[in-house]
């Protein structure tokens, strides 16, 4: 794969996503709300997720911030919404490992699991980045958390 040809794909999907994000807005009668924020950047991300039948039934984001945490809010909304627990969880591992250089961990190929969110994997090379591109995945993964420890 050319790398030039990589960056281009990168820099295109974060544009449209940061632009047009999915899944943007509120969900008054969400079981779990969420409000993380990367201090460093100035990033918000207030995640608002129903979940029925061990299922992401419906998700959205609001807050603001730089294009990749809104882009990665989008492409992980896009991904999880209508997948059970065990899917969504299993992607935030393997989206979290891909962006702390950590591959021995899993075995899984993040370019199958994560669709568009696949692309993020180009923040590693700017480390300042990475908690920009990892907030919207810990909102969802406390939001998971918070929603097995009632049940
Ligand atoms: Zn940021």
């Amino acid at each position: 794969m050319n790398l030039g040809g990589l960056n281009d794909l990168y820099r295109q999907l974060i544009i449209d996503h940061a632009q047009h994000p999915h899944h943007h807005g509120e969900l008054p009668a969400a079981s779990q709300t969420i409000t993380l924020n990367n201090p460093t950047c100035g990033d918000v991300i207030k995640l608002a997720v129903t979940f029925a039948d061990d299922r992401i039934e419906q998700i959205a984001f609001s807050g603001e911030g730089c294009s990749i945490s809104q882009a990665s809010a989008s492409m992980m909304t896009d991904l999880v919404q209508g997948q059970t627990l065990t899917q969504a969880k299993k992607e935030i591992q393997v989206f979290l490992e891909m962006l702390m250089e950590n591959p021995a961990a899993s075995q899984d190929d993040p370019d199958e699991l994560l669709g568009d969110a696949a692309v993020l994997a180009a923040v590693i090379k700017f480390p300042a980045r990475i908690k920009c591109a990892t907030l919207a995945w810990k909102a969802l993964e406390q939001a998971i958390s918070e929603e097995e420890a009632h049940e």
